[in-house]
């Protein structure tokens, strides 16, 4: 009698990573017809085996999926293949921070040389190294912070997380039993040791710096404090994956545009009298004018040859108390900067 078939076999990377989909909201098929592709209606096609690079595999081509959902945010859910057309201008800075997030969340776990992705951008890929947000200028670097605060959040939280640390387990034990042969070297034996946690608690950097040279660390009665942390640090300390050496207003702008909503001044304020055409009476106070959903006096920001370019105000000697009293690198300064995607 034909013995009755109950159960499937299904790869264990692949099976996490086909569980974290369905957790976050897509439904994986396969399909000889195309590498990878969404249909807006929850299903993620993913080529057949016989189609992938024999480096590649399920597991690495739903997470790079998953990490292009992190870049073009929740509602390219609804947009075929994530709203993304393959061509154009803009198709290169997101292919490209769809790679930093990848970088980045694989490194937590010793993952990237299991989870490289094998399209075109891995020569993208190949040229990642250290501190991969270190150019804030960069529309990718600004899009992949974006990313990686969304991360942390519904749909992606906690399925992704959760699925990037059974990968790692399941990764550092194969890792145990793979040794090259003459005829393959295995993908685990590029598995790498997760770094060692920061002291801070937060994911440990590949920068060169230190708590001492970061824009988040202040003085506070005589202890060194990080604002990102919340509590103290030790100056000495490596860079955790928030670093950042330091805040130029000029690249930023956070604070004069979408992070904040209105300007308000006081009717004493000499700015008021200086710029009477940038004020508008609201009746119970007065704000300065916007331009859409930046200060009207803000000046700068487009992007040019892929590079935004520098902001300044045009009536900086003359700014409000408003703009005079805001810290650099003071927690409102964080705030602003997180809402615009500058900083993690
Ligand atoms: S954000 Fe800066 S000061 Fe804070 S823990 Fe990280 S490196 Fe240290
Ligand atoms: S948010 Fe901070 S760094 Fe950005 S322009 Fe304002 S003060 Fe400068």
């Amino acid at each position: 009698m034909a013995r009755e078939v109950t159960h499937r076999y299904i790869d264990p990377l692949a099976q996490v990573w086909i569980g974290a989909a369905r957790r976050i909201g897509l439904r994986v098929v396969r399909t000889p017809d195309a590498y990878a592709a969404t249909d807006g209606r929850g299903t993620l096609a993913i080529a057949t085996d016989t189609e992938l690079d024999a480096d590649d595999s399920l597991a690495q081509m739903i997470f790079h999926e998953l990490c292009h959902s992190l870049v073009e945010g929740e509602d390219a859910f609804r947009r075929a293949d994530w709203g993304m057309d393959n061509t154009g201008p803009d198709h290169d800075w997101r292919e490209h921070a769809c790679l930093r997030v990848q970088w980045l969340l694989t490194g937590r776990h010793g993952l990237r040389g299991v989870f490289a992705p094998t399209t075109d951008f891995r020569a993208f890929w190949d040229t990642l190294s250290g501190d991969v947000l270190a150019d804030r200028t960069d529309p990718s670097v600004q899009a992949a912070i974006v990313a990686l605060r969304r991360s942390a959040h519904p749909p992606w939280a906690p399925a992704l997380g959760e699925a990037l640390a059974a990968s790692a387990r399941i990764a550092a034990d194969a890792a145990k039993f793979a040794a090259p042969t003459a005829d393959a070297r295995p993908l685990w034996i590029t598995v790498g040791a997760p770094p060692a946690p920061h002291p801070s608690g937060l994911p440990t950097g590949a920068g060169a710096g230190t708590c001492g040279t970061c824009a988040w660390r202040f003085e506070q009665r005589g202890a060194s404090r990080c604002r990102q942390a919340d509590g103290r640090v030790d100056p000495a300390w490596p860079a955790c994956e928030r670093f950042e050496a330091a805040l130029d207003c000029q690249t930023c702008g956070a604070c004069c545009r979408a992070a904040y909503h209105s300007v308000e001044v006081s009717r004493r304020d000499p700015a008021v009298a200086a710029h009477p055409e940038l004020v508008v009476d609201r009746g119970h106070y007065l704000e300065i004018r916007r331009s859409g959903d930046r200060c009207a006096a803000l000046h700068g920001g487009t992007v040019e040859d892929g590079r935004t370019t520098r902001y300044h105000c045009a009536i900086y000697d003359d700014r409000p108390r408003t703009c005079r009293d805001f810290t650099l690198g003071g927690a409102h300064c964080l705030t602003a900067r997180r809402r615009v995607g500058l900083t993690l």
